[in-house]
């Protein structure tokens, strides 16, 4: 029977006895810091004198940091799957996935029964194990939608709900025996986990090859089950197997790892120096013999990926040559972790490979394999793309989330260091304590990458300009794979180009800001009636262009219901001094009845923290448009009435721009359109309704800004840059991108031949 490969690991199986209570945690303890990779404990939990083995784990789980933990093996009569599969998942994000599942079909049935459970017979319990594998499984695939139902005739489970996903691939490892059990072990599990002390000779092998004949009638990799077993031994006069020295120990043990292919020895023992001795002259030693027999045999140490996770890989990729600096945090469609990063806030997804570099040069990895692959490219910052296709379906992602610094490089100049994956409600939160803040977006989710490329429209627009004006260098990762560094004096084209037009040129993989000082703002959210929809929208602009600088305000309005339309207006007043802020928002209290307000004193940071952490699960594709207005006319307000009280579009926003937005002059970034006075968004549902009452406002506008807009028609191009802008842009793109490896966010090269 061949060495299967799998890299060496031991562990220990600790009786848990609750005699002194602390004894198997203290016992845990020291196999930790033996260097052992896994404690055990045995479940039998119909016997007094033992913890319940749950409990124990977790309070082992608790008071260790780096070992794994696992049941050897758990008692699965006494415990349903789908809740063993929960309590397993959550033993293994608590422990950041340090939980490993031994499973048992049962035995002691007497003593099972006494406790309620079910008596089986033997081949029942290899049936009711396997329904368990199944629906623990299930559990686990929270990324799958719709309730896990699977009748089956030991459990059953109706619709229950999935999730939460481990925090790793959790291995199931099965204690087999008899026939059938290897069976299933082969068909199903991760692991063949017997006690030496109950093979007799040859039966060892006997079992690989039943468990690899059934692995490779189901289409697997035999080397994907992992063989452990438990032994036991003693260090004394030599006395028969695993009796003697440690020499002895190891020249016996070795025969089991080249020949029968065990890659974890676990160590039944309790006793503190026989662990010990184990640990220090037994572990090192076996594995040099281990390295020299493998190297001598050609073997290479290789951990496998599941059959059954190849079988969902994409067309196109070459995903046996991912970096290696990228190999091990790359998630593809069969990994545990996909359902985490294949989605955006937006939108639904379905990539064939995530890279998820850490530093820059892993972003240069990332891209130069990409690049050979004939898929889809997109770039993801923070994963709040609305016109940016931060996912994509088949293709590769670079997903720059884990570069996320926040670094404060000047404290005189204010000037400060961002990573692309940086959440702008964690920088907002990393400048209040300097009294600084930088304009960025309404939304704390939103990330650096993405919003700093584009614009970056939020509560301090009028007084302080758009986040790029900010802007003072940047280094980015171009197509040919050059890290350059751009700002006025150095490639000033390229500077020019990432501020309004980013997503065409590279992958900004830093960004140096100088940010403003903001101490504490007012901050209000009037809600109004608004059945006189076009005389508010005129009154409220009038009410934003005549207020002072310190004042940026938003607008939203949705259909009418019950006959009433509300409208909800949000300021922020730069200004810590509560009379000024109330003389700001009077004239907006002023616009229409109002209906219901709130007015705080609060910090920029404070305003900005109104997002949660957790994964992406964005489905289908948000139809969103975007129009730059310099003015609201009675002209556009009448139209903007109809578009909302028909329920054309069910979201529609219009933001206060202007102040310093326009003191920037058209041609000084690539964001061009500096005249307006407004930025206007519209979301809908229905693309025939939508679209039509779009294009009502259309005449109005005087540019549109790309981040709030999905439209990908090349017109909406021309809308998004002035003439001169564009023509400067398709330039710098030949130049910089010439093959055009950027172009899944508004390709600008593409739109040319259209
Ligand atoms: C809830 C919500 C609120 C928003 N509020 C505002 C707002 O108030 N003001 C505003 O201006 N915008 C706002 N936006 C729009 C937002 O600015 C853009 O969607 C932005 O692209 C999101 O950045 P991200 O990094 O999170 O997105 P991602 O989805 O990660 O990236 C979007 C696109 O940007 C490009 N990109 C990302 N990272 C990089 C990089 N490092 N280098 C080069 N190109 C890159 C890619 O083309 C990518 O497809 C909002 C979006 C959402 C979903």
């Amino acid at each position: 029977m061949p060495d299967y490969g799998l890299p060496l690991q031991f562990g220990a199986f600790i009786t848990p006895t609750n005699s002194p209570p602390q004894a198997a945690v203290a016992r845990a303890q020291l196999v930790e810091q033996l260097g052992y990779d896994l404690v055990t404990f045995q479940d039998h939990p119909y016997q007094p004198t033992f913890h319940d083995t749950w409990t124990l784990m977790t309070w082992v789980a608790a008071s260790t940091e780096r070992i794994h933990i696992a049941p050897n093996v758990l008692n699965l009569p006494l415990r349903p799957p789908a809740v063993v599969a929960r309590a397993a998942a959550s033993l293994d994000l608590l422990s950041d996935g340090r939980f490993d599942l031994g499973l048992g079909a049962g035995g002691f049935w007497d003593a099972i029964e006494s406790m309620g459970g079910r008596r089986l017979t033997p081949g029942q319990g290899v049936d009711a194990l396997s329904e368990a594998i199944d629906i623990i499984r299930g559990i686990w695939n929270a990324g799958e939608r719709g309730g896990l139902r699977m009748p089956g005739e030991y459990y059953s489970v109706a619709g229950a709900k999935r999730g939460p996903a481990p925090a790793h691939d959790i291995p199931i490892w099965i204690g087999a025996l008899k026939p059938r059990m290897l069976r299933l072990t082969g068909e199903k599990a991760d692991g063949w986990l017997p006690s030496l002390a109950y093979l007799a000779p040859g039966e060892f092998a006997a079992g690989n090859r039943a468990i690899d004949d059934a692995a490779t009638t189901v289409g697997r990799d035999p080397r994907e089950i992992r063989r452990l077993v438990n032994i036991g031994g003693s260090f004394g006069r030599p006395g028969g197997f695993l009796n003697g020295p440690p020499s002895q120990w190891i020249d016996e043990l070795l025969p089991y790892v080249i020949e029968d292919g065990v890659g974890t020895f676990i160590l039944a023992s309790d006793d503190s120096s026989t662990l010990q001795q184990f640990a220090e002259d037994v572990m090192p030693g076996l594995r040099e013999a281990v390295d020299s027999a493998r190297a001598a045999s050609g073997v290479t140490a290789i951990v496998p990926r599941r059959t059954s996770a190849i079988a969902l890989r994409r067309d196109g990729i070459d995903y046996d040559n991912i970096p290696t600096s990228l190999a091990t945090t790359a998630v593809e469609p069969g990994d545990l972790g996909f359902h985490r990063v294949k989605s955006t806030y937006m939108r639904g997804g379905s990539p064939g490979l995530v890279l998820r570099p850490t530093t820059t040069a892993q972003v240069v990895d990332a891209l130069a394999f990409a690049r050979l692959q004939p898929v889809p490219l997109a770039i993801r910052s923070a994963g709040h793309g609305i016109s940016g296709r931060s996912t994509n379906d088949g293709g590769i992602v670079i997903d720059l989330g884990a570069m996320n610094a926040i670094e404060v490089i000047d404290q005189i100049s204010r000037r400060v260091r961002l990573e692309p994956g940086a959440r702008w409600m964690d920088v907002a939160a990393a400048l209040e304590p300097h009294g600084w803040a930088l304009s960025s977006g309404d939304y704390g989710g939103v990330g650096v990458g993405g919003l700093a490329t584009a614009g970056g429209i939020g509560w301090l627009a009028r007084e302080h300009g758009l986040t790029i004006d900010h802007l003072r260098a940047a280094t980015i990762v171009l197509a040919d794979g050059s890290v350059v560094r751009a700002s006025e004096e150095e490639n000033p084209d390229l500077f020019w180009a990432i501020r309004g037009a980013g997503a065409n040129f590279g992958i900004v993989v830093s960004f140096e800001f100088e940010v403003d000082e903001v101490g504490t703002v007012g901050w209000a959210q009037l809600a109004f009636d608004a059945n006189d929809t076009a005389g508010f929208l005129e009154r409220w602009g009038a009410t934003v262009e005549s207020a002072p600088r310190d004042v940026t305000s938003f607008v939203i309005l949705a259909p009418p219901r019950g006959g009433q339309l509300i409208a909800t207006v949000m300021a922020m007043v730069d200004s810590a001094d509560p009379d000024t802020i109330i003389q700001r928002l009077q004239p907006f209290a002023e616009i229409a009845p109002l209906l219901d307000q709130s007015v705080q004193l609060a910090t920029y940071a404070q305003v900005m923290a109104n997002a949660q952490g957790g994964d992406h699960n964005g489905q289908g594709d948000p139809m969103m448009r975007s129009g730059l207005l310099d003015h609201i006319t009675p002209e556009f307000a009448e139209s903007a009435a109809r578009f909302i009280t028909r329920g054309e579009t069910f979201f529609f926003q219009i933001r206060s721009v202007g102040g310093a937005v326009s003191d920037v002059a058209s041609d000084a970034t690539a964001y061009g359109h500096r005249s307006a006075n407004f930025s206007v968004a519209a979301v809908g549902s229905h693309p025939q309704s939508f679209e039509a009452g779009w294009a009502s406002l259309y005449e109005h506008y005087s540019g549109l800004y790309l981040s709030f807009e999905t439209d990908q028609h090349p017109d909406r191009l021309q809308d998004a840059f002035p003439p001169q802008t564009l023509e400067r842009l398709r330039a710098l793109k030949a130049r910089f991108d010439p093959d055009n490896v950027f172009r899944d966010n508004f390709n600008i090269r593409e739109s040319e031949a259209h």
